[in-house]
């Protein structure tokens, strides 16, 4: 069964959930009762996102240190 990272935007807690695919999202913190959470796309979705811009830069400082 997959996990689904959940962020509540009332009070900024991680809430990692595991439950089926088809199941409803769950939108109450266990936290703080609020209907605040918002899942979190897998794992990358806001990894990639600010990583990427960390990425070009240092691709471009060193263009063919690969070899
Ligand atoms: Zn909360």
């Amino acid at each position: 069964m997959p996990t689904y990272s959940y962020l509540c935007q009332h009070c900024a807690k991680e809430i990692e959930i595991f439950h089926s695919i088809i199941a409803e999202p769950v939108k109450v913190c266990p936290n703080c009762n609020q209907e605040s959470l918002i899942k979190q796309i897998g794992n990358g979705a806001l990894v990639s996102f600010k990583g990427s811009g960390f990425y070009e830069t240092d691709y471009k400082r060193q263009p063919s240190k690969e070899k």
